[in-house]
């Protein structure tokens, strides 16, 4: 039969363990909302393209629109040719015909420049979907690659709390009741070794005479500082 101490060296043992499989589950939602930072930030940039792309388009409209305008004077001012009766008509007529048709090359000028824009706009856009659309792949196998490790992590900790439940078992309440203090107040770890008669939970000095009990490995013994159950591992 194993002694209490012996049953708290495995009980520390499986419980590290435990913990480890349990953190693995625990930080799965922030792992994941970190994967997916690069796509929703691709999305982000791609709004900003499309909302980009569409203020031009109605630019281009505003544009079009004031070309029709001038369009319909200059066919007016044409029209009106008819009815000019002097030379000095004619010429004052033929100066307005010249500074609208200037506002209206001006003006397609300034359109053409327009659609070189949404066309630049437009290769943007594709390329962020490609961005995204690889962001997305590579998302999809992390999360795949983690469901994987989150369910083996659960399948071991299954057989882990097993075995806990037996050790558990043989420990008297009164040891198990010390161990599991220990394990809240000190991070997870209530029983560790003492090595060349240094406490390897707090790198206390352990002072000889209590050395020489913890050797035995008989009884249960905590650190005077940091209060975890010690024990020592012979080498040979
Ligand atoms: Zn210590």
């Amino acid at each position: 039969m194993e002694n209490n101490l012996e049953l708290l060296i495995k009980l520390q043992k499986l419980d590290s363990l435990i913990l480890n499989k349990q953190s693995i589950i625990d930080e799965m939602p922030l792992k994941i909302s970190e994967a997916e930072l690069p796509v929703k930030e691709g999305q982000a940039d791609l709004e900003k393209i499309k909302q980009q792309k569409d203020s031009l388009g109605k630019k281009k409209r505003d544009k079009e629109r004031e070309l029709d305008d001038f369009n319909e004077k200059i066919k007016k001012l044409k029209a009106r040719t008819t009815e000019i009766k002097t030379n000095k008509e004619y010429q004052a007529q033929l100066k307005e015909i010249e500074s609208a048709e200037k506002e209206l090359y001006g003006l397609e000028d300034k359109i053409l420049l327009i659609m070189e824009e949404m066309d630049a706009s437009s290769q943007d856009i594709k390329l962020e979907e490609g961005r995204i659309k690889s962001e997305k792949n590579k998302l999809e196998t992390f999360k795949e690659k983690l469901e994987t490790e989150i369910s083996e992590a659960e399948k071991e900790l299954v057989s882990l709390k097993e075995a806990r439940e037996k050790i558990v078992e043989g420990i008297n309440r009164e040891t198990y009741n010390l161990y599991m203090g220990l394990i809240e107040s000190s991070g997870g770890i209530a029983v560790t070794e003492v090595k060349g008669e240094v406490c390897q939970g707090c790198n206390m000095n352990i002072p000889p005479q209590l050395y020489v009990e913890i050797k035995s490995n008989e009884e249960i013994i905590q650190c005077p500082q940091c209060h975890r159950i010690l024990y020592y591992k012979s080498t040979s």
